[in-house]
C-alpha cells in the first residue's frame, strides 16, 4: 500500500460520524455497515434515526440494527447548489430497507446518480462526503446500487 493511501485512510477512519449512532460496522457482514435505528417492542415498529420514544405509542425504545441492504423505492436527484458541501448534482432516495419493515430517506452514492431506477437493490456505505453542521469534514451514509442486479 502506498504512503498516500496510508494517510488518506487514516485520515478517512478519524472523521466524525456526520451524527452518532446512524450507523455502525456490521457485525455480521464484516467491510460493510449497518443503519442503526430504534425498535419499540410494544407495538413492533420502527423508527430511523431512532427516536427515544415511539411516535405511536410512546414507549421507550431500543436500538437496534436496521441491516445493510434495500430497494429504492424512489428518488431524486437534486442540481441546485448543495447544502453541507455535498457534490453537485447529489441524489437522495427513499429506500425501503430488507430487514425491517421501514422506509428511510437517505443520500444514493454521488458517483451514481446517473444510475438510479426505482425498484434498484442497494447497500449501505459510508465515506468521506460534505461537512456536518459545524463545518467539518465527515462520514456520512449513503446507499450503493447493487450493479450485479442490475438489468443490462
Ligand atoms: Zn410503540
Amino acid at each position: 500500500m502506498n504512503t498516500l493511501l496510508q494517510e488518506t485512510m487514516t485520515k478517512e477512519t478519524e472523521l466524525p460520524p456526520v451524527v452518532n449512532n446512524i450507523f455502525a460496522p456490521s457485525a455480521e457482514n464484516p467491510g460493510q455497515f449497518e443503519l442503526i435505528g430504534g425498535r419499540c417492542d410494544a407495538c413492533d415498529d420502527y423508527s430511523f434515526p431512532r427516536s427515544e420514544h415511539c411516535c405511536h405509542c410512546h414507549a421507550d425504545t431500543r436500538k437496534v440494527s436496521l441491516g445493510t441492504d434495500g430497494t429504492i423505492y424512489s428518488f431524486t436527484v437534486v442540481r441546485t447548489k448543495p447544502p453541507l458541501e455535498l457534490p453537485q448534482p447529489y441524489a437522495v432516495a427513499y429506500i425501503d430497507l430488507e430487514d425491517v419493515p421501514l422506509r428511510v430517506f437517505c443520500l444514493l452514492d454521488p458517483a451514481q446518480t446517473g444510475d438510479a431506477i426505482i425498484g434498484a437493490s442497494v447497500r449501505l456505505s459510508v465515506g468521506p462526503l460534505g461537512v456536518n453542521n459545524a463545518g467539518q469534514h465527515c462520514l456520512r451514509p449513503f446507499f450503493q446500487l447493487l450493479l450485479n442486479n442490475r438489468d443490462t
